[in-house]
């Protein structure tokens, strides 16, 4: 099979024009990024359409190491269902520079799934990372600043929580000294960097619902603590309005098109460790605006990202999807079945048969969180019938709608099956409005406790001495009624990202809490979070080069 690369450079693109006046987005209000990328003013979002769209979550099991293709089957979706008549548009997460050069390669689908121009899409795209990672060194040149200026009048900072970012994968920034040399260079201190989908601006840049309220959650971020024991916040700055400017033009959806020049709006990237990994509330409304239907995908499996999406975007923007599609995949079912990773990809069904315990798992949570769901099967070239068959059949005996997507190899053709299913499980047997895992009023140790028993199959949640003392700091900043975030690994329901299946008698340890104001969230640290990655010893940029003026090696 061709490469992605290949696939995306064969594909005539249509002028964005053309892809914006298919769904009726007037042509006169879009800010053109060049011929195929336009940003789309998000004040032609329109809540009474809103409400009408359904909306679609594509999740997955647990996934191995190289991903389950939750974004490769959310544009092959989208492909399907334009392909038996149906408005449909994509609304997925910008992919982050760092993990493209590192491990991953471009995120923006495969094969003959893919959004574009998958290039452009996977390096700087129309700047919004830029923006939010100036947006946030910005307040950490302003913090240091404030500090600097004020330090002979005896000001200081006991805490200084802010830090910088940067969207490339460096572990030698995770722990730097700022501030050396002379009086006039600064005052010395401790600092590092995070990756920018870390950054709680992008939490809060894909949360926001306007400007005003993207102005409002800025001013509430806290940045420290000061000599006198008090949070200081951007509002203390008096610079949240500079820093909106800074976001102004970001703030926008971005439109482009995908392999079969159908829309898809492609908008923020958090991490759904750190952050609840999902595209903006923007994007999924501009979606939902001008598509029948809306296909979004999550971060992760179903136990992070789903879990976030709901309790914490569908919660706050007041969504609540009709349909929750949960992808497996042969080779991670075999890895839940103890099968060796290296051999995930030769046929095995008693392996697979032990693996569902994994997806039945997931399947069961989707439930109680009052969604209807349906199992798609994305295909690898290694899978034999049999074992599809074998899914299939474990699926029927569910009562849960099951499809085989080959949308990777063959486009939408190959996710007709898929699309037929959505929309007549949407039609007949559409979601319930969401339950929540939690309810607002819960206490923050409540709300964790909740996830991990209820979404997770934990015992117990056991908190170390350092969160309890930032338990009581939430409690004084009166914020307990904030949703939580769990950071925990993606491999595993438990902490132990070798425990695959579905792991039983495990106790889930919080290390810590981070105080997310703007973003309005708690992060909940089980194990150790990723916050900077490193890159491999093989980078993915060993083998990215220019060849004839077009870019290769993006995936
Ligand atoms: P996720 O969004 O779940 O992380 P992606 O859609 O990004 O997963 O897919 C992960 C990787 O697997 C990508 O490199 C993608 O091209 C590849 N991939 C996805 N589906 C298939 C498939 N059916 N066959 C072969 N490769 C696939
Ligand atoms: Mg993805």
């Amino acid at each position: 099979m061709k490469t992605d690369f290949e696939i995306a450079r064969e594909t005539p693109l249509k002028p964005i024009t053309e892809i914006a006046e298919s769904i009726g987005v007037p042509t006169t209000a879009l800010e053109p990024y060049g011929k195929y990328i336009a940003k789309v003013p998000y004040t032609l979002i329109d809540e009474a359409k809103v409400k009408q769209s359904n909306l679609i979550l594509v999740t997955s099991i647990t996934p191995t190491k190289t991903g389950n293709g939750k974004t490769t089957v959310s544009v092959g979706l989208a492909l399907g269902m334009n392909r038996i008549g149906k408005n449909a548009i994509a609304a997925l997460r910008e992919p982050s520079l760092g993990p493209c050069f590192g491990m991953k390669g471009g995120a923006a689908g495969g094969g003959y799934a893919q959004v574009l121009p998958m290039e452009k899409i996977n390096l700087h795209f129309t700047g919004d990372f830029h923006a939010i990672t100036s947006a946030n060194n910005m307040i950490a040149a302003l913090l240091d600043n404030h500090i600097y200026q004020r330090r002979e009048e005896g000001f200081g900072m006991r805490e200084v929580l802010w830090r910088r970012v940067l969207d490339v994968n460096d572990r030698n920034l995770r722990n730097i000294i700022t501030g050396l040399g002379s009086r006039t260079d600064g005052v010395m201190s401790e600092g590092g960097f995070d990756i920018t989908p870390a950054s709680e601006i992008m939490a809060i840049f894909c949360l926001a619902k306007d400007e005003a309220d993207l102005q409002r959650r800025i001013e509430n971020v806290v940045l420290g603590v000061t000599l006198d024991g008090k949070p200081l916040t951007v509002k203390d700055l008096g610079v949240a309005g500079a820093i909106v400017a800074i976001l102004h033009d970001a703030i926008h959806p971005n439109l482009v098109q995908t392999t079969e020049n159908t829309p898809a709006f492609i908008h923020g990237g958090p991490f759904a460790n750190i952050a609840h990994g999902c595209n903006s509330v923007l994007a999924t409304k501009m979606a939902m605006t001008f598509g029948d239907y809306t296909i979004t995908e999550a971060g992760f499996g179903a136990d992070l990202g789903m879990e976030k999406f709901f309790d914490i975007k569908c919660r706050k923007a007041g969504l609540s999807p009709k349909l929750t599609v949960l992808v497996a995949t042969a080779p991670a079912l075999k890895m839940h079945g103890g099968v060796d990773e290296k051999e995930i990809k030769t046929p095995n069904l008693e392996g697979i048969k032990r693996g569902l315990a994994n997806m039945d798992k997931h399947i069961e949570n989707i439930k109680a969180f009052g969604q209807t769901v349906v199992v798609c099967l994305n295909r690898f070239p290694t899978d034999t019938d049999e074992e599809l068959d074998l899914v299939r059949r474990h699926c029927e005996e569910l009562g849960v709608g099951f499809a085989i997507n080959t949308a990777f190899a063959d486009g939408g053709k190959g996710a007709e099956d898929l699309a037929r299913l959505v929309v007549e499980t949407i039609e007949k047997n559409p979601s319930r409005p969401l339950t929540f895992m939690y309810e607002d009023e819960d206490d923050i140790e409540t709300k964790v406790r909740k996830v991990c028993q209820k979404v997770y199959g934990a015992k117990d949640v056991i908190l170390k001495p350092a969160a309890k003392k930032q338990l009581a700091r939430i409690r004084e900043l009166g914020i307990e009624h904030f949703p939580v975030c769990i950071a925990k690994t993606q491999y595993s329901f438990s902490e132990d990202p070798k425990a695959y299946g579905m792991p039983k008698d495990f106790d889930i340890t919080i290390r810590d809490f981070v105080i997310n104001s703007g973003a309005e969230m708690i992060v909940a640290v089980a194990g150790s979070i990723m916050r900077m990655p490193g890159l491999p010893k093989s980078p993915q940029a060993e083998r990215i080069y220019v060849v004839d003026g077009v870019i290769e090696g993006l995936s």
